[in-house]
């Protein structure tokens, strides 16, 4: 499978997963012009998509889903039931979706989908591991706690989208009104750094080849702090072998091969 992030944190998250002539897009969180023109920057056709998946329904991963589906009406929309029904009141998207049970694997093409719960304050998030014969991608950003789902999900991944959201210091020391720094770093918020760092202790998922840290905070982060504390981590459970990056907000990431 190959993969392209085409930006992540606060202010929009979409990514693309591709295996043969399956082309699935992850998230719809920027307009669909500046979806667009991004994809259009990695050569991906948005004609081309077979399938839209959502990880919930705050509008950093669905602002753009209206005007997506009013231009690729062929395009079905995946989520869980409740997301579904929120997203369709959030934006009016009221068509096009096919509804599916959290934690119960499905195919789209060639790529097999299993979803799992995630403690987050939107209507049910979930996260995603996403396989092929060969290999296996979890993606699981916009979460407060790490629960037995999220692990299991980390220990098969060979690549991962995972959050590292926040510095605590930083976010403690931020002029961010009280109540939100509670809801950012409380049960159903983000991973911090700290966070990610002993989830991957803990996890060590044995087959992690690529590890790629996701909704990084703006005023509340940098790529330095969290890539030094995943390290260390990397460190601790002797792989250092595993390649490291962090994603922009603003520019397409790499291409990878998951
Ligand atoms: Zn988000
Ligand atoms: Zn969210």
């Amino acid at each position: 499978m190959k993969l392209r992030i085409f930006g992540s944190g606060s202010q929009g998250n979409a990514l693309a997963i591709r295996s043969g002539a399956t082309l699935l897009l992850l998230d719809c969180g920027f307009s669909c012009r500046e979806l667009e023109r991004r994809m259009t920057a990695c050569g991906v056709r948005a004609d081309d998509v077979t399938a839209v998946l959502f990880t919930h329904d705050h509008t950093d991963h669905c602002k753009g889903v209206a005007t997506f589906h009013k231009r690729h009406p062929q395009v079905p929309l995946y989520a869980n039931g409740n997301t579904a029904d929120a997203i369709a009141t959030l934006t009016g998207v009221e068509d096009g979706w096919r509804v599916f049970e959290t934690s119960e694997p499905f195919a789209i093409g060639e790529i097999e989908v299993t979803s799992f719960s995630i403690p987050h304050d939107a209507a049910d998030a979930v996260g995603y591991l996403f396989s092929n014969a060969t290999s296996s991608l979890f993606v699981g950003t916009d979460m407060g706690v790490p629960t037995l789902p999220v692990k299991d999900a980390l220990a098969r991944a060979t690549c991962a989208v995972l959050e590292s959201n926040h510095d605590p210091t930083l976010l403690a020391c931020s002029d961010r009104p009280v109540s939100l720094k509670q809801r950012i770093s409380g049960r159903c918020g983000h991973l911090s750094n700290q966070d990610a760092a002993d989830l991957v202790r803990e996890v060590a998922p044995p087959r992690l080849r690529t590890l790629l840290l996701a909704h990084l905070s703006r005023p509340c982060n940098a790529p330095h702090l969290a890539l030094e504390s995943m390290r260390e981590a990397l460190k601790d459970i002797d792989r250092a072998d595993i390649a490291l990056a962090a994603l922009d907000q603003d520019e397409p990431s790499d291409l990878y091969e998951v």
